[in-house]
């Protein structure tokens, strides 16, 4: 697998072949660490983009699509992101998240939970096409010290709350 350097929400950047088996293995940390575990997934902040309860559901194998999911698999799958959408509603208040997956992507499936701010419509518009230019916007003016404590404060939010209802 072709290496590729990947910036995180701090700005240090690494070479990484695929994310989602270099965070599994430890070889790099998510921001904050992880936020909730099933038996087959994982939840975590967005590695590379500093916006508060951005969070990224990655298979714990390596793998591209929904169609190679077991069945367990499938089951777990399904629960888990349930109780991640539960879990940004009841202990961040987002009322609207985006879930989007691509398949094209140099690391393992993983899907992303977008959560809507009203300061994303107000300069970037709705739905799919607003969401690069957010996140682009995010990469590039975001990683302030003030920021980056909201993002860090939202992953203990999460953390406490998953700790509970576990
Ligand atoms: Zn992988």
């Amino acid at each position: 697998m072709n290496k590729q350097n990947i910036t995180d929400i701090k700005g240090q950047t690494k070479k990484i072949a695929c994310l989602g088996c270099a965070i599994q293995k430890g070889d790099v940390e998510s921001p904050g660490g992880s936020i909730a575990s099933s038996k087959y997934f994982d939840a975590h902040q967005d590695y590379e983009i500093p916006i508060p309860g951005f969070i990224i559901l990655v298979s714990k194998r390596h793998l591209q699509s929904v169609d190679e999911f077991s069945e367990a698999e499938q089951r777990d799958f399904i629960k888990f992101l349930c109780r991640l959408r539960s879990g940004l509603r009841k202990a961040l208040g987002i009322k609207v998240v985006y879930i989007i997956q691509e398949e094209d992507t140099s690391h393992h499936f993983h899907i992303w939970i977008f959560p809507r701010y009203a300061w994303m419509a107000k300069e970037f518009g709705h739905k799919i096409q607003s969401v690069r230019p957010i996140m682009e916007y995010a990469r590039e003016n975001l990683k302030t010290a003030g920021n980056l404590k909201k993002v860090e404060t939202a992953v203990q939010k999460l953390k406490r709350f998953f700790k509970r209802i576990l």
